[in-house]
């Protein structure tokens, strides 16, 4: 792989580190293979793994990882092969296997390594980088993450697989769907009328007054604070600011954000505790919009959410977790839907690759996957589909 990139490079270089010391993985020196632990997929270097002796819970978030003998997980060589071509040897623990462990853990490195040949190829090309998300790259990772040797491992990969489907599916709604369209669209999607959307600076100043207002001056309902900001707004904006204040309220008010106190006969409003700063409200209001309009399968790459929320595209790594923490089950039947309607009715191209890749997306998709499909299965669907990626990037003109 070349390394010598540095714009590539530093996309992914953070994957490839030890997440305890961020020391590079390295092939030559045992000491700084890879070792995924089972349950959260953090993956460390062989000398942190080492340091850990008898501690039961990953360093970086305490997940418990229950009773595997630590010093008994395997390398996790579709890691190793992402950093080096030629992959010999093995590593002591798999040769402790028992026949069948040996055949079957090889089995699914055969696959996980051809996985990572096609993951190679994809996160050394930036033209394939600026269709792919960030999202998209990472879920690749954690995909390898996921040491598919037990049942934890192999519930982890299902759900890796599942949302990296979700999130190729995206990338090419995203790619192939009108950005002025979906705008325009956006707000109805969200009950405004057009040209309603709050402008950002307006966005902040209605979050920043409610929090004031309901602090310092006693609120005593819904109306009574929609009436005050709508006051204290419109004083310097000519603008008609009402069915905006409205809108942002009633979008709090459905989260909840609110509790309504009584004391004796009358009433007041407070904001929960999680909401009472500026950054925890504002938080919680972006993903409220993001999630209605993904709901109604709007989906707008994190920059572009950026643009529409603040008014600079910078803010994406603000968005970005809130995208993925968004995605499921239910919003990846959306997301086909949506695929459907904008990609495959748009008479793109490659049509037939883009057909093939939708059934991809309906493997993955199902609920019961973990039952009712094989290990293997998932993983020749997301190999397959990994190669159409590249087939129909390769095609696409840039
Ligand atoms: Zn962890
Ligand atoms: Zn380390």
């Amino acid at each position: 792989m070349d390394l010598s990139k540095p714009t590539v490079r530093s996309y992914y270089m953070e994957f490839l580190r030890c997440a305890a010391c961020s020391q590079n993985f390295e092939y030559e020196n045992p000491l700084y293979h890879p070792i995924t632990l089972p349950k959260c997929g953090h993956t460390m270097c062989k000398q942190c793994i080492n340091i850990m002796g008898g501690q039961k819970e990953c360093p970086q978030d305490q997940v418990s990882f229950g009773n595997t003998p630590i010093d008994q997980l395997p390398t996790n060589y579709p890691f190793l092969m992402m950093i080096y071509r030629s992959s010999e040897g093995q590593c002591r623990s798999y040769m402790e296997f028992d026949d069948q462990k040996k055949s079957y853990f090889s089995d699914i490195e055969k696959g996980f390594g051809e996985i990572s040949l096609v993951i190679m190829q994809i996160i050394n090309n930036k033209k394939y980088q600026s269709i792919l998300s960030r999202s998209t790259i990472r879920t690749m990772f954690s995909l390898l993450h996921s040491q598919y040797i037990n049942n934890e491992g192999f519930l982890i990969f299902i759900q890796a697989a599942r949302n990296l489907g979700e999130n190729v599916c995206i990338d090419f709604i995203l790619h192939y769907q009108s950005l002025q369209e979906l705008k325009n669209n956006l707000e109805s999607a969200l009950g405004l009328q057009q040209g309603q959307f709050p402008e950002p600076a307006i966005e902040e100043k209605i979050l920043k007054l409610i929090i004031l207002l309901i602090k310092c001056s006693g609120i005593s309902s819904e109306q009574h604070l929609m009436y005050s900001v709508t006051q204290l707004v419109q004083r310097k904006d000519q603008k008609n600011i009402q069915p905006s204040v409205e809108y942002i309220v009633r979008l709090l008010l459905d989260v909840p954000c609110f509790e309504i106190e009584q004391v004796g006969e009358s009433s007041s409003m407070q904001l929960k505790p999680a909401f009472q700063k500026y950054e925890s409200l504002r938080r919680v209001y972006d993903s409220k919009i993001i999630e209605m309009a993904m709901q109604c399968g709007f989906y707008m790459p994190p920059e572009q959410w950026s643009l529409l929320l603040y008014g600079y595209t910078t803010n994406e790594s603000i968005i970005d977790p809130i995208i993925d923490k968004l995605l499921t089950k239910t919003s990846f039947q959306t997301a086909i839907q949506q695929y459907k309607k904008i990609v495959l009715l748009s008479g793109a191209a490659q049509s037939q690759d883009l057909n093939d890749l939708m059934k991809h997306f309906q493997f993955l998709s199902n609920d019961n996957l973990a039952i009712d499909a094989s290990g293997a299965s998932v993983l020749t669907s997301t190999l397959d589909m990994l190669k159409r990626v590249v087939s129909i990037l390769n095609k696409l003109k840039k």
